[in-house]
């Protein structure tokens, strides 16, 4: 039988306000327990929540970058129920009229095609304490630092067809939310967390199979097996003739399965309504307007001009323009237009990339900047060194010990471009290898290596490889 996978995405982005959502608390991610939670965040008696601006426009922005409708009049409901981690019994969330209403995204697949995904809703609210249960035997400990956080809830149509898809528009969002500056996107620190509802139905079937949420997801790996396992398993649960129950299942990413943590009938009635301690929001064209204005080039616009403007591969504009600083770093290394885009995209990618990975370094912490990658990069292309010699400056400057052109010089790098002093280098290792020459002659083409090699060698790395290449090929000939 054929089976059609369905998902859609509910994910959290952790705003990154000074202060909590409704109250002055930090929201500083590690501090000692219950060190950044005040009486709003306790739930005491008697005080009053108050909307913190920023937050709002944090959302705001959101919208406007997924073009997505602004509730001009949004309103703050409670979500009841009871848990340690919850002193006043509600969480503050928004329930039928949500700040940021239908919008959609682009996401792309590897192949290179792309799908818009439909975006229902995205809403505010605030973020539940933690309850901790490792380091009191016999008891909980209640951290409500967490408590108030701010967190837009961002929920997608089930447009997603496959765990592939559903990766992909994470990512989408991911780098989209960073991009604009309302979420730090830390999966590891749950600023941004991804629960997948996932069915499926026999292909050509119009109506959606019965769904089940799978929650504790905090990488995109983990989403990508997550889906798969929770597909495989509601087939056969669906080809041994019995149904789907929907409920929420807890992946387990040890064990690489879903379990179930509690089904529908166990669900909680939220019995939502509006807090009747705080107005309904509005907002006006010109609060709008001002946040419109401080949003940066997206993702999706910023990859297509690297495309069509600087002529990069889709796949290498795509690498670069996921992160916003990475992006911002290639841009800077071209140094004006005096570094083609293709090479500094190059060592950008491979070489850069490939370093901070190794080192487990974050880009903001590489020793070497974007100014001083450029210059390594226009030496290669006025000539001065080779490409590979440039990857021993690159290890250089690494280690700290100066620019491109200090350590260029430093090290007497400077790349050979005298045509009589590369002939010379040349006829010695010619009439230092005879029985190679002959073999050569002889047809054995490869040879060319071995003789290039050796010419290298001998000018220290130094010699430019294109003039040798020629030059040898000439001697070589006879
Ligand atoms: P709830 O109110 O229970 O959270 P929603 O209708 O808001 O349910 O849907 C939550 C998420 O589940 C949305 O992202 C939506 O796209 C997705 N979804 C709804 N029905 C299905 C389904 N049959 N299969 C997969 N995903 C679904
Ligand atoms: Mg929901």
């Amino acid at each position: 039988m054929q089976w059609e996978t369905v998902i859609g995405l509910e994910i959290h982005a952790q705003l990154s306000s000074q202060s909590k959502i409704f109250s002055g608390s930090a929201i500083a991610f590690g501090a000692e327990p219950n060190t950044q939670a005040n009486a709003v965040d306790l739930g005491m008696p008697g005080v009053l929540p108050v909307l913190n601006k920023a937050v709002l426009a944090m959302a705001v922005k959101f919208g406007l970058a997924t073009g997505a409708q602004i509730g001009r009049t949004s309103v703050f409901a409670r979500k009841n129920y009871f848990y340690p981690d919850l002193p006043k019994g509600y969480q503050i969330s928004q329930m039928d009229l949500p700040i940021v209403g239908p919008g959609e995204v682009e996401i792309t697949l590897e192949d290179g095609s792309s799908k818009i995904v439909r975006l229902t809703r995205a809403h505010l609210e605030e973020d539940a304490g933690k309850s901790l249960h490792e380091d009191y035997s016999g008891m909980s400990g209640i951290d409500l630092n967490r408590a108030g956080t701010p967190l837009l809830e961002i929920v997608s149509e089930p447009d997603m067809r496959s765990a592939k898809e559903a990766v992909a528009y994470a990512r989408t969002i991911h780098s989209l939310v960073r991009y604009i500056g309302i979420c730090d996107g830390n999966m590891q620190e749950g600023s941004f967390r991804c629960d997948a509802n996932v069915s499926v139905r026999l292909k050509g079937e119009e109506e959606y199979g019965t769904r089940t949420e799978i929650k504790n997801v905090n990488s995109f790996r983990f989403l990508e097996r997550a889906i798969n396992f929770e597909v495989e398993r509601q087939i056969d649960v669906l080809e041994a003739g019995k149904s789907v129950v929907q409920e929420t299942r807890l992946y387990d990413a040890d064990l690489d399965e879903t379990r179930s943590m509690r089904s529908k009938e166990e669900a909680n009635d939220y019995r939502y309504f509006p807090d009747p301690d705080l107005l309904p929001v509005v907002i006006d064209d010109a609060f709008i307007d001002s946040l419109r204005s401080t949003l940066p080039e997206l993702p999706a616009a910023r990859r297509a001009r690297f495309i069509s403007e600087l002529g990069l591969s889709a796949e290498d504009a795509g690498t670069l323009t996921a992160d916003r600083e990475l992006a911002d770093y290639f841009e800077a290394a071209m140094c004006g237009g005096k570094v083609k885009a293709k090479l500094a995209a190059n060592w950008v990618i491979v070489e850069l990339t490939g370093r901070l990975n190794k080192e487990n370094l974050s880009l903001a912490d590489s020793p070497v900047d974007a100014g001083a990658l450029g210059q390594l990069l226009q030496r290669i292309s006025d000539n001065t060194i080779s490409g590979k010699i440039a990857k021993q400056v690159f290890d250089a400057m690494w280690a700290g010990e100066g620019s491109a052109d200090e350590i260029i010089e430093a090290k007497g790098l400077v790349q050979i471009t005298d045509t009589s002093a590369i002939e010379a280098m040349c006829d010695e290792v010619i009439a230092a290898n005879p029985s190679q020459v002959e073999q050569y002659r002889g047809g054995k083409d490869k040879l060319l290596g071995f003789f290039v090699g050796q010419v290298m060698k001998a000018s220290g790395g130094k010699a430019n490889p294109a003039q040798l290449n020629e030059i040898l090929r000439k001697k070589l000939q006879g």
